[in-house]
């Protein structure tokens, strides 16, 4: 079957066409990347970290071209885009340098001259299946240290971002071994057909595709993380500026129209609501929305007409429900799937849009009397994947911070943002398996193997 993928600021623009790769391609993808898969592991450490970087320079050499396609395809707004890129090339030489780190420990023997040693080895093909919203970050920060530990990858992209994803194998190509990391374009049958296959699994996108993908990794036996969706909260105590705030909040909730699973969907006041609701507002009302290619954009399309309708339905039912809409609720005229920012407050904690995550630039404000009440909130969804927290006073930050159910907490700063260094991953439904990024990644990507060595003579 052939696979599109359009531009959502211009629906008429088909970006690329492909067949999607059906059961006999991907055992033909995973095939020759398990045999690659040997020679890479038997190269030296050295041969890797020098193929990623490699792999880092040609990337950094087209970054104005994969910033435009990324720009197209997905309708990231330019100066996220190019960040993103930029971002991307820093995992690859990260990862570079990860692949020269002790790769083992050692341990006291059962005699002294003994050598008890546990040391690292690649699991062999690393399957990753990922999302459209980071289309070059998220395959990169799976495959750069999948590719460094010594393992092949084939990776399923989005369909929707299926060009930057088959680009990305041919500026990647010439830095690495032949079949080294291959793309296998495809929807969910074509991922379905690679959970099969591979001999570990990285996941990012929804919570229900996440939990299938996880089941069906544990029902082969092999390990497997899922990174999923988010409903993020940032707590605004009363000792916090509220304008400082609320210009924070407004970009993380709406920037890339949302479209993040850190965005913030839910701000959380305590005490009087009005001077952080006042400005929030203003803040939303003045972010650039438009064509993502324009300098200074901030927030442009949705990435499908369903995306879009799914934004304004969730606003005209939180209406329903009692909200009220402080601004924005209307799908924007023209063609592209573009939705005006979108902000309710007045609804309870448990409604809908206060629980479920929406995936475009729509958020709530909730307003609670007091701290207590605030991490009750904060607390009272299935997701838990950042949470963040505005206040000028450290000790109350603290304690905070200590309560929430979140795998990541930022004080003072937008729940969006990623340190490629540090572990990144949530609790809840927002994450299964061992976390991503930093040193964490060699957990997912490695199996340790316990070495026993005695003297010849005892
Ligand atoms: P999605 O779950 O629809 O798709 C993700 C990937 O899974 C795609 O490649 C898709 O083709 C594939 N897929 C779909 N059904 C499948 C199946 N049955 N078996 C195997 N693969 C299948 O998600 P999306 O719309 O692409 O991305 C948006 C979601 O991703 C949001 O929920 C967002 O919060 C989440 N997300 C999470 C993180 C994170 O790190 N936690 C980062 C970015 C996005």
């Amino acid at each position: 079957m052939a696979l599109q993928s359009r531009s959502p600021q211009r629906p008429d623009d088909l970006v690329v066409e492909v067949e999607e790769a059906d059961a006999v391609a991907v055992d033909q993808a995973v095939g020759l990347a398990r045999k690659a898969a040997g020679g890479w592991a038997a190269a030296s450490a050295l041969e890797r970290s020098a193929a990623l970087v490699a792999a880092a320079d040609a990337l950094a050499g087209a970054a104005g071209e994969v910033t435009d396609l990324m720009v197209r395809e997905v309708g990231k707004p330019v100066a996220e885009a190019a960040a993103e890129v930029a971002r991307a090339v820093g995992i690859l030489r990260y990862y570079a340098q990860q692949a020269l780190d002790p790769d083992g420990e050692t341990y006291p023997g059962p005699d002294p001259a003994a050598l008890l040693l546990s040391r690292r080895r690649p699991r062999g093909v690393a399957g990753l299946i990922t999302p459209w919203n980071f289309p070059v970050a998220i395959p990169l920060w799976k495959a750069a240290p999948a590719l460094a530990f010594g393992n092949a990858v084939v990776l399923k992209p989005s369909p929707d971002a299926t060009a930057l994803a088959l680009r990305l194998a041919e500026l990647l190509a010439p830095a690495l071994p032949n079949d080294v990391f291959q793309v296998v374009p495809g929807g969910a049958e074509t991922g379905r057909a690679m959970l099969e296959r591979v001999d570990c699994m990285s996941f990012t996108g929804s919570v229900a595709v996440g939990h299938q993908v996880a089941v069906a990794a544990t029902g082969r036996g092999i390990p497997s993380q899922a990174e999923m969706g988010g409903l993020n909260a940032t707590i605004v105590l009363s000792d916090a500026d509220p304008e400082r705030a609320a210009t924070v909040v407004a970009g993380a909730a709406m920037g890339y129209a949302g479209q993040k699973c850190t965005a913030t969907s839910r701000a959380i006041v305590v005490g009087d609501p009005g001077p952080f609701t006042e400005a929030l507002v203003t803040a939303v009302q003045g972010l650039a929305v438009g064509d993502p290619a324009e300098e200074g954009t901030v927030v442009g399309p949705v990435i499908t007409d369903q995306a879009r309708r799914r934004v304004v339905e969730a606003a005209q039912e939180a209406v329903a429900a009692g909200g009220r809409l402080l601004t924005g609720g209307k799908a924007a005229e023209g063609t592209g799937w573009f939705v005006a920012p979108t902000l309710v407050n007045g609804l309870p904690p448990d409604a809908h849009l206060a629980q479920e995550e929406v995936f475009g630039p729509i958020a709530v404000v909730l307003a609670v009397a007091d701290e207590n009440d605030a991490v009750r909130v904060a607390n009272g969804v299935r997701y838990g994947l950042v949470g963040s927290v505005f206040t000028s006073d450290l000790d109350r930050a603290l304690r905070l911070a200590d309560r929430l159910d979140t795998g990541m907490i930022r004080v003072n700063a937008p729940t969006t943002g990623v340190d490629y260094l540090a572990p990144f991953g949530g609790e809840k439904d927002s994450s299964y398996g061992p976390r991503e990024q930093g040193k964490a990644a060699r957990d997912l990507y490695t199996s340790t193997r316990t070495i026993t060595i005695l003297p010849h003579e005892g």
